[in-house]
């Protein structure tokens, strides 16, 4: 009589807790998709604002050559990209390096 319960309870047990976990990673989902975070962006908030001047993230190919002389790396001439010492072209631009 004891195992028929404790096999009822198992059997229980192991019909509804996938429901549950998937109830809970439903409510989850639901609970990060109102985040703060996610409405300040559907709001718009983060695209009004500009970056600050002098920080634009460019490659100058001047110091970028440099720079790479003393890492043992071939710096593009013409779009500045890095490259394996002792290849011929540009992996980012395929243009010729020497
Ligand atoms: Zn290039």
């Amino acid at each position: 009589m004891d195992s028929a319960f404790v096999r009822l309870l198992a059997v229980a047990v192991l019909a509804f807790l996938p429901g549950l976990c998937f109830l809970a990673l439903f409510r989850l989902v639901d609970h990060v998709a109102h985040d703060e975070l996610v409405a300040r962006v559907e709001r718009g908030e983060f695209e009004t604002e500009s970056p600050p001047s002098g920080a634009t993230p460019t490659i100058d190919p001047a110091s970028a050559v440099a720079a790479a002389r003393d890492r043992e790396t071939a710096v593009c001439p013409s779009c500045g990209a890095e490259n394996r010492a002792g290849v011929d072209y540009c992996r980012h631009c395929l243009s010729e390096l020497r």
